[in-house]
């Protein structure tokens, strides 16, 4: 199993996996051992769970929300079903989360999710990931990996490669990735020289970006996405969705001046791209120029974050944290693919 170089994690018990997210799908089956295990009296009351439709439209079972976190969080941050019924009785994407686990041709890939908000404080002092894989196989219950198998992979919008020219093409990214000095080189220069090897391997040459005005088109849109979310909320929405809305809403206001990165900060986001092209986050973004301009996109917001001076690893964390949650949502996936031309321009420079 692969892993990307120097990545690291630790759990640090936060919490905010069994908060700040949708709970669920759970497993049919695992519903019905935690209901004759006596869930309701864990739980402390009979509907913790609810069929309700998923992100995809199907329709599952999702453990419920008490005041803002999963009815089955203790108060010290610990899981009462793991603490009196064991880890392998919860829900399989409870033992899974931050683990996300994918096939491509060349075999399997271990990496963290970057909505964890323990990846971000312990990308530099957590465990290093390789040296989890054991653990993680020996999981008690673990779902099938996500299968990376296209036909093409598009570099541009409407141009791209097969599948075997493409692992080829990952490949000497991921080694050019690897030999960037991390530490002193912008992570915006990263991107870009990433996606001039791209399109000269297509065959192609990159326009000119206009920076500031592909910025605030995508930021614009992405406060039209905010908007809309916030108008579309009801008595059914729970307070940490509104309160995530909230917070993403003061990331794209925050538009002042674009601050240096310190030198962890700069590390840090580095990371978060080679996990990016490493976890094929090109398929969700349509084309390898919209994963790079959207992780440029990214990068602007945290340089135009609220504060004085070098922007440092934690701050850039706490602006990426409840934005990339964000993002999640296929409302905002959506919006993000029809800005490509907008973010083509950002990759480009
Ligand atoms: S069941 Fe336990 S681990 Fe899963 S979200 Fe609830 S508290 Fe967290």
């Amino acid at each position: 199993m692969q892993t990307l170089p120097a990545a690291r994690w630790s759990c640090h018990g936060c919490g905010a996996c069994c908060r700040e997210f949708r709970l669920g799908p759970v497993e049919p089956e695992v519903v019905a051992a935690l209901t004759s295990a006596g869930a309701a009296t864990l739980a402390g009351c009979e509907d913790w769970v609810v069929r309700e439709p998923g992100p995809g439209g199907e329709v599952g079972w999702f453990l419920r929300h008490r005041d803002g976190a999963c009815v089955f969080l203790l108060p010290d941050n610990r899981c009462v079903i793991h603490a009196e019924l064991g880890a392998e009785a919860k829900p399989g994407f409870c033992q899974e989360f931050p683990f996300r686990r994918l096939r491509d041709p060349n075999g399997e890939i271990l990496m963290i999710r970057a909505s964890c908000a323990g990846f971000h404080a312990s990308s530099v002092t957590g465990e290093p990931l390789a040296e989890q894989i054991v653990a993680f196989s020996t999981l008690p219950r673990l779902g099938p990996p996500a299968v990376f198998a296209p036909d093409a992979v598009a570099i541009l919008p409407g141009a791209g490669v097969g599948l075997a020219d493409w692992m080829r093409l990952e490949g000497a990214l991921l080694r050019r990735w690897q030999q960037v000095d991390a530490g002193v080189q912008e992570p915006e220069d990263t991107a870009r020289q990433l996606m001039i090897a791209a399109t000269d391997a297509l065959g192609r040459t990159l326009p000119a970006g206009r920076y500031r005005l592909a910025a605030d088109a995508v930021r614009e849109g992405m406060r039209l996405v905010v908007n809309a979310a916030i108008t579309q909320e009801s008595g059914e929405t729970e307070a940490w969705q509104r309160s995530l809305v909230r917070d993403v809403l003061r990331i794209l206001d925050a538009n002042g001046e674009r601050r240096p990165l310190a030198v962890d900060a700069r590390r840090y986001l580095h990371l978060l791209l080679g996990q990016a092209l490493l976890g094929k986050q090109v398929v969700a973004a349509g084309s390898l120029a919209a994963l790079f301009g959207r992780f440029v996109f990214e990068l602007d917001l945290v340089r135009t974050s609220p504060g004085e001076g070098p922007v440092d690893a934690a701050s850039a964390s706490a602006v990426l944290v409840p934005w990339l949650r964000f993002s999640e949502n296929p409302m905002v996936t959506a919006m993000l693919r029809r800005a490509a031309p907008a973010l083509v321009e950002l990759a480009s420079g």
